[in-house]
């Protein structure tokens, strides 16, 4: 309940500001335009879409023999592997390799299952130093923020707040240059890569049949996150991996497109393990975590497993009309949006999150911005009808066991309809007064008209005139 009233609250002063709004509505149509325009360098992309929904079909319905295949190829390069059940369980493994290890500062690249586990506050809490080498993370980290996006996590802050951040944070002097803003942040991360004792990373896919993690970016952060440390930590989530190396020439540029809308990041690595013999450079030790967290429940369910098909590109939070609305802050989640709608309440317990599914005018863009053909709107009304369910509310029983009762007996079904016309021809005596029960509904809302002669009586009237 406390999330429901947190959500209603945070969302309502968002969607007053229409200058917040105006901003991030600007950011987002710019993305469209990049977007279309790259998807038109594929030569078919519903075919696209086609591929990628069915080879993230056979993963997620064949997980354990692709993880055990990635897993096996992996440590048979010298990687170590752990599986991690919970959050917590990543934080200790992760807060104890770094105490064995004698580490003091941790450099990390954007991984949101470290962002879903709490990584960065357990580590801080254990006394190591940890800085985010995202441009968009660190920005947001030294703010203070929760990442708006998890694509672009700073989308929601201007140039001149950025610039006025770094002046207080850092003591640079003020610009709007982009340009300017990214090589103060660069100038502070080349110094951590190289004093770093850990990097963690994520994965944006992990390959079955090689045992390698790929990571796509577009500033390099990864890379040295990945290759300059001494150790390297790799946190992903199970649904993450895909059967064949080939499959990243769909997935890799499909990303880019629905993600960022561009036709490839600046950087693709493949990781393998750690330093091997006669290499020069690269991490002495590589760790993957394998991050489970209420994702095998979500394996359990044949109706909404596919929701594990997900490869957090953010495009359905882009055509989200709800997220353009509310923003990324609202939701109190890690994933926000369409998609964070859909697993959050089975990540994070389906009472308490409830409220996600109902946040969704139903229009079905998410479902169909989606490249992995996830069928996000429907989802939610699985979600919703899972929640009713499990916990109805008092007033929800009553409400539809009235409306059962009622639809069951013809005779109350017509009274209803004409109650329901005069009801609405002398609602305007009441509304918006407290006499109105529907008015937090009818404030913002305009209920479609009942007709004063319904289709039951035209009808029998017309069969009546076809007879005489
Ligand atoms: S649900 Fe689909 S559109 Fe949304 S983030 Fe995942 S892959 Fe992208």
């Amino acid at each position: 309940m406390i999330a429901s009233k947190d959500f209603a609250a945070r969302s309502r002063q968002v969607a007053a500001d229409l200058t917040h709004r105006g901003f991030i509505h600007k950011a987002l149509s710019g993305y469209e335009l990049k977007r279309d325009e790259n998807i038109g360098k594929f030569q078919n992309w519903g075919a696209a879409r086609q591929s990628a929904a069915e080879i993230k079909w056979e993963t997620i319905n064949h997980l354990d023999h692709y993880l055990v295949e990635f897993t096996s190829k992996l440590e048979a390069r010298g990687a170590k592997v752990f599986w991690a059940t919970t959050g917590q369980q990543v934080c200790d493994y992760v807060s104890d390799l770094a105490r064995d290890k004698g580490a003091k500062k941790i450099v990390k690249s954007k991984a949101m299952t470290s962002e879903e586990v709490h990584l960065n506050a357990a580590l801080r809490k254990a006394g190591y130093e940890v800085v985010e080498s995202d441009l968009g993370e660190y920005i947001v980290e030294l703010a203070g923020h929760a990442p708006y996006h998890f694509v672009f996590p700073a989308m929601h802050l201007k140039r001149e707040e950025i610039s006025a951040l770094f002046e207080k944070e850092l003591g640079t002097a003020p610009t709007r240059d982009p340009e300017e803003l990214t090589m103060i942040a660069r100038k502070v991360m080349r110094q951590v890569y190289c004093t770093a004792d850990i990097g963690i990373s994520g994965a944006n896919f992990a390959i079955a049949e090689t045992g390698m993690i790929s990571i796509t970016e577009n500033e390099g952060n990864a890379r040295l996150t990945t290759s300059l440390p001494k150790v390297h930590v790799a946190i992903m989530g199970i649904e993450k991996v895909l059967p064949n190396l080939s499959d990243l020439a769909l997935f890799l540029p499909m990303l880019a497109t629905a993600g960022a809308g561009q036709a490839l990041t600046g950087y693709n690595s493949m990781i393998g393990g750690p330093r091997q013999p006669g290499e020069i450079d690269g991490p002495e030790e590589m760790h993957v975590i394998l991050l489970d967290n209420h994702r095998t429940q979500l394996l359990a369910d044949p109706e909404q497993r596919d929701a594990l098909h997900c490869i957090r590109c953010g495009a359905c939070l882009n055509v989200c009309p709800v997220y353009r609305s509310v923003g990324g802050h609202a939701y109190g989640t890690t994933y926000a949006g369409p998609i964070g709608s859909v697993i959050t309440p089975h990540l994070r317990g389906l009472h308490e999150w409830k409220h996600l599914s109902n946040a969704s005018s139903l229009c079905g863009a998410c479902t169909g911005a989606c490249p992995v053909k996830i069928d996000l709107h429907h989802h939610l009304l699985h979600n919703r009808r899972n929640a009713a369910k499990a916990k109805p509310a008092w007033w929800e029983k009553i409400a539809y066991d009235v409306f059962a009762w009622v639809m069951d007996r013809p005779a109350l079904y017509r009274l209803a309809g004409k109650l329901g016309y005069w009801g609405q021809k002398l609602h305007p005596l009441v509304e918006r007064t407290f006499l109105d029960p529907a008015r937090s509904w009818t404030v913002t809302r305009e209920v479609p008209k009942l007709a004063p002669e319904p289709f039951r009586d035209l009808w029998k009237k017309r069969r009546q005139s076809a007879t005489t």
